[in-house]
């Protein structure tokens, strides 16, 4: 069969057909049933505190913020961003008689290792951009805040307390769920958790694990308290957040929607959330709803990853540091970058075609580019 029309040039996108965008004219369809009587939005994006943002994670940000203002407009309900800074995050990996052990990002904050600022004033100026931007409230939220909130110990304790019911989607390969504690002493944590036991008892979450230097220890957590501290790996914490928000529901009377990049729909929503939450016990009307950014693609067709770029160096995407560094690009492309990305990111708030596709890393440094080149050329004719 011939053609029938002309390819769009190459710098046009075109939009192939796909399922989520017939079904829907605005994405705000997307929040409408869960909305319904709501008197909120509650909007919960993360991130790991593992440096500078790049370029998607500043993409996924700003989408956050565009969704909460496009969806508090559509709805018209009040809307507020939640940030889980994770400061829980490795910052160190150590090797002793052949185990890794961790220290978490905040712990090298707290012992003065690592700089506070230097990890979180990236974050700190772009969701400060954003929320002025927008004109939408945000929390900023530490993970230490977060692993004690009451429905995530909740949440804990039901998991701790049904560990069979749970292995198979936490933890697929070996069975063993990390809800792992550190060693008082010197915070030094077990990556593989192979001392790790995990128990429940009288409104208490035991956690018993062994440190290499200063022996055996033991954390509790205490479910309706603040006392103790646990480390919630991925497939945990992704859970325990599905859990709060469903609780935020009642508790803020609030439609609640969490929004991350695309790697966490598809394959991790199938099989790690969504078989949680139903094992949780929570009926569909109560999930939260689940948005996700598109992905910001290098040239082989992967994610734009800092930690590639930071194993391989620039030859990895063949790029410019400003990509991969949030502070360089805005000494080099100015703060019109935010803007630009912003004209953007708005059409893709609002129309399921521009939502739920990926976009090029090139694609982006173009939009920045000639932003860049438009301010200058405005500069020199003013
Ligand atoms: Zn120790």
């Amino acid at each position: 069969m011939p053609p029938t029309a002309q390819p769009p040039s190459s710098s046009e996108l075109i939009f192939a057909p796909v399922g989520i965008a017939h079904l829907t004219r605005d994405n705000a369809d997307l929040l409408r049933g869960a909305a319904r009587g709501k008197q909120r939005l509650r909007i919960t994006t993360a991130a790991q505190l593992n440096g500078t943002p790049h370029i998607g994670t500043v993409v996924t940000v700003l989408s956050v913020f565009a969704i909460a203002a496009h969806a508090r407009e559509a709805l018209d309900l009040p809307a507020t961003v939640i940030f889980d800074a994770l400061d829980n995050a490795p910052a160190e990996q150590i090797e002793i008689d052949g185990e890794i052990y961790t220290r978490t990002v905040g712990d090298l904050i707290d012992t003065g290792q690592l700089d506070r600022a230097n990890r979180i004033s990236g974050f700190e100026r772009l969701l400060r951009w954003a929320a002025a931007r927008s004109d939408v409230r945000y929390e900023f939220r530490p993970y230490s805040i977060y692993q004690g909130l009451p429905p995530v110990r909740t949440c804990l304790y039901t998991m701790a307390s049904r560990l069979e019911d749970f292995r198979s989607i936490v933890a697929p390969s070996d069975g063993i769920v990390r809800i792992r504690p550190r060693c008082p002493e010197c915070r030094l944590m077990e990556k593989s958790a192979k001392n790790l036991t995990i128990s429940a008892g009288d409104g208490v979450v035991q956690l018993d694990s062994l440190c290499p230097v200063h022996g055996r220890y033991q954390e509790i957590i205490d479910i309706s308290g603040s006392d103790g501290w646990y480390d919630a790996n991925t497939p945990v914490r992704s859970i325990q957040k599905g859990f709060l928000l469903s609780a935020e529901r009642e508790l803020y009377e609030a439609c609640s929607v969490s929004v991350d990049g695309a790697d966490w729909g598809g394959a991790w929503h199938a099989h790690v959330l969504a078989p949680a939450l139903t094992t949780l016990g929570i009926p569909a009307a109560n999930w939260p709803v689940s948005m996700f950014t598109p992905l910001v693609l290098d040239r082989s067709g992967g994610k734009l990853s800092k930690t590639l770029y930071v194993r391989y160096g620039p030859a990895y995407a063949d790029l410019p540091e400003a990509f991969l560094n949030l502070d360089v690009l805005l000494d080099q492309y100015g703060d019109g970058t935010f803007d630009a990305i912003w004209t953007e990111i708005t059409r893709w708030a609002a129309e399921p075609r521009r939502l739920h596709r990926a976009y090029t890393v090139d694609y982006l440094a173009d939009l920045i580019r000639a932003s860049a080149h438009n301010a200058i050329l405005n500069r020199h004719t003013a």
